[in-house]
């Protein structure tokens, strides 16, 4: 079956250039950094490249990029690293919002136990935080802002120039988890006024599993795996260099055809969203202007976004739900509840994430087996039949 692969905000695939380049390294760069002689050296070398690279293209020193094994241990790393800072100052209260990636909510979680305050900012119903209601947010002992710099299931993008700039002037940490965006939008950690940020290669067509941390120098920066002095001593264990090498190759790709890939991807998802919206009582989740190039995010009233998806993907249609089937759990997406959706509308997700890989003939093939398995699934809905009859009322028009 020809499959239509639209899940590129769960992971993508890896481009030819970083598979290459990746497997060049795996081969002949196999040295460990840390050794003295030559190949070591060699490796070494490399990996200063990467770094270089990445820091060139986030706009700060190679000594502040942390390589990780992904986006949640660089979300993990700052939030608890601000954490420990804050403990020393006597500031226990951290700002965040509704809809964070759960590697930050958890740890967030996780500090509340430990007698930790954080607010959970509102994101109202475009799903974009409110800088005014951020800075009044602020507290004498506010130690930390972790704010996403785009939403992962309604590709939202966050005022992240303006969170900056308060945070700056109230002299509090600023966090920002930029794993959807990175690649895809501009990245400045100097002019964007950004203490941490967290990044991650397998959402911009580089290898799984290595991520990065910046950290503005002079942040103390707490060690989550302990062991060897490797990256100034803030994170233990041999570097993964292939996968570090073609992150860095993967990244510089992906900005280097930015512009380029935004518009088209956009243009894909532009297609596809309104296509999808002449579907009656569907709505777009999300702001519809200040959303990632490539993010299409529905719900259907009188729905299940699991039977949606498996129906789609017997027709090789790859989306994925907000709803949380994956982990087993019945409560729908915390993300869809933040922006105000009932629960019984948010179970009726459904999140189209696109690449330039994509076709404008995929989105029409897209549109027809979505119309069609919505239309099917209604027609078998006891919900559905109620809202037909008038015996509930519709919540999406
Ligand atoms: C994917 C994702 C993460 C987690 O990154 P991993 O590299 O998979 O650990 C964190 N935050 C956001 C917004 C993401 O989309």
């Amino acid at each position: 079956m020809n499959r239509i692969y639209a899940d590129n905000a769960a992971t993508t695939k890896m481009s030819r250039h970083a598979t290459e380049v990746m497997l060049d390294v795996m081969e002949n760069t196999y040295a460990n950094p840390s050794s003295l002689h030559t190949p070591g050296q060699l490796a070494a070398v490399k990996l200063a490249e990467s770094r270089q690279k990445i820091a060139s293209i986030l706009n700060c020193e190679p000594r502040e990029i942390i390589f990780t094994s992904g986006g949640s241990e660089a979300d993990n790393q700052a939030i608890l690293s601000a954490a420990v800072i804050g403990e020393k100052k006597k500031k226990k209260h951290i700002i965040s919002t509704k809809f964070e990636h759960h590697a930050v909510l958890h740890t967030l979680k996780k500090l509340e136990k430990q007698g930790f305050e954080v607010t959970y900012l509102d994101v109202h119903s475009n799903g974009i935080v409110r800088v005014e209601e951020l800075e009044a947010a602020i507290r004498p002992d506010t130690i930390l802002v972790t704010v996403m710099y785009a939403n992962n299931e309604i590709g939202t993008i966050q005022p992240i120039r303006a969170i900056g700039e308060v945070c700056r002037k109230h002299e509090v940490l600023f966090h920002t988890d930029a794993v959807q965006a990175a690649g895809h939008l501009p990245l400045d950690v100097q002019a964007d006024n950004i203490d941490m940020l967290s990044l991650s290669a397998h959402k911009f067509h580089g290898p799984k599993g290595v991520g990065a941390l910046y950290a503005r120098k002079g942040i103390a920066i707490s060690t989550l795996i302990e062991g060897g002095a490797q990256e100034r001593n803030r994170r233990a264990g041999t570097e993964n260099l292939p996968a570090i090498v073609a992150m860095a190759a993967a990244l510089e790709d992906a900005v280097a055809n930015m512009e380029e890939n935004n518009k088209y991807v956009s243009s894909l998802r532009d297609k596809l969203i309104n296509g999808l919206s002449s579907i009656p009582h569907s709505t777009l989740t999300g702001d519809r202007e200040n959303r990632l190039p490539g993010c299409a995010s529905f719900c259907f009233e009188g729905i299940e976004g699991e039977a949606l998806l498996l129906l789609l993907d017997q027709k090789g249609v790859c989306g994925s739900s907000g709803s949380a089937c994956t982990s087993g759990s019945l409560d729908p997406s915390h993300v869809l509840l933040s922006i105000g959706l009932p629960h019984e509308v948010a179970h009726g997700s459904l999140r189209l994430t696109l690449c330039p890989e994509n076709t404008p003939e995929e989105m029409d093939v897209i549109i027809q087996a979505v119309t069609d398995v919505v239309a099917y699934l209604r027609s078998i809905s006891p919900v559905w039949n109620d809202l037909q009859k008038g015996k509930k009322e519709y919540v999406i028009q």
